[in-house]
């Protein structure tokens, strides 16, 4: 048995889920005529009140784009120090868009509205104009943490003084929405633009939306376009996401209890300096100064049970869909022993 915990992006589509996708109809989403991928927009549109959505191969692509709808070349972007969009999209920020990242010192990925108000440039020509403020819920460096909705209105209320767009990275949306037992229609009416990902906790093999106002979203497809985003019979992926969000969504629920329980398990060991706070699926840890990382990871590896590093001395787990009950009883079983 192998225990897969480096990341909820291991899943592998259930056979439900694969009949669910072969049966799809199809059609040119390019002529924008593929019913599933149509079906999947709307639904999500609808679902967080916004009037469009669009479909990308990847959450990455869906917040190059966002990027680029919301600044010109040389302007800055204000996100945490954890960010995904800084630390683990290839430099695309200034790739893509030509803009660069003014990082808050936050606390596990989160800021609040004065830190924001602190970095915006004053407008005068020789400072780099500040366009976009970025946001991730859940946080992925930040160990599953979800921000608290208050200081996220608050957030929004300086970018609608300051004239600045406001970008949610919601690749683990889901997770946050059903700990905090909060809704998508609160968080489309905050932001203007949303990207969440299908194939995290939900189990799609692919899949990321894109979802905002009419005009930004006509610029959208345009930008998936220019980026090489522009599927033909899509539907087929986008049943899966369809299917996902009828099937696995109150399930995260699920995920988020083996996650407490691996970092109750993990906090009575020795060797284990710390565990952070368990909110969601994610589980970040740090060993003790003499215990080597790369020694730990291998060791666990030997039994079959896979996680991450993080960098910083920082060591992940993930848990996800096809993480079972009978993998979660054996790795609890395991960590006694570490
Ligand atoms: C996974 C992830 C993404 C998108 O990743 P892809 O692998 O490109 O789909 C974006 N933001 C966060 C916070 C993520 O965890």
């Amino acid at each position: 048995m192998i225990i897969d915990l480096r990341s909820d992006t291991v899943t592998k589509p259930t056979q439900e889920m694969l009949e669910f996708m072969m049966s799809a109809k199809v059609g040119d989403d390019v002529f924008r005529e593929d019913p599933t991928v149509n079906e999947l927009e709307q639904r999500l549109a609808n679902m967080f009140g916004k009037s469009k959505a669009l479909f990308f191969p990847s959450g990455t692509m869906a917040n190059q784009v966002a990027l680029k709808l919301h600044t010109n070349p040389g302007d800055q972007v204000i996100c945490d120090k954890y960010a995904h969009i800084y630390n683990y999209e290839s430099g695309g920020a200034s790739f893509n868009s030509g803009v660069s990242c003014r990082l808050i010192n936050g606390d596990r990925g989160m800021f609040n509205a004065d830190q924001v108000l602190d970095v915006i440039n004053p407008d005068a020509y020789y400072y780099s104009k500040t366009s976009l403020v970025e946001i991730e819920n859940t946080t992925n460096k930040g160990g599953g943490a979800c921000w608290d909705f208050n200081e996220i209105k608050k957030i929004n209320q300086v970018c609608a003084d300051r004239n600045l767009g406001f970008h949610l990275d919601g690749a683990r949306l889901w997770n946050a929405l059903i700990a905090k037992n909060e809704t998508t229609l609160k968080y489309g009416g905050v932001f203007d633009t949303i990207s969440v990902c299908l194939s995290k906790g939900l189990g799609c093999p692919i899949g990321s939306v894109l979802v905002g106002g009419e005009l930004i979203m006509q610029q959208a497809i345009r930008l998936r376009k220019i980026f090489g985003g522009n599927m033909r019979q899509a539907g087929y992926l986008a049943a899966a996401g369809l299917f996902a969000l009828d099937h696995n969504m109150d399930r995260l629920a699920e995920d988020h209890k083996r996650a407490k329980e691996i970092g109750d398990e993990l906090s009575k060991q020795s060797i284990i300096k710390n565990v952070d706070s368990i909110e969601t699926n994610i589980v970040i840890f740090e060993l003790n100064n003499d215990v080597n990382e790369s020694t730990f990871i291998k060791k666990l590896a030997d039994k079959n049970i896979y996680i991450i590093g993080m960098g910083g001395g920082k060591l992940r787990m993930v848990t996800h869909l096809d993480y079972t009950d009978i993998m979660h009883e054996r790795l609890i079983g395991e960590l006694r022993f570490l």
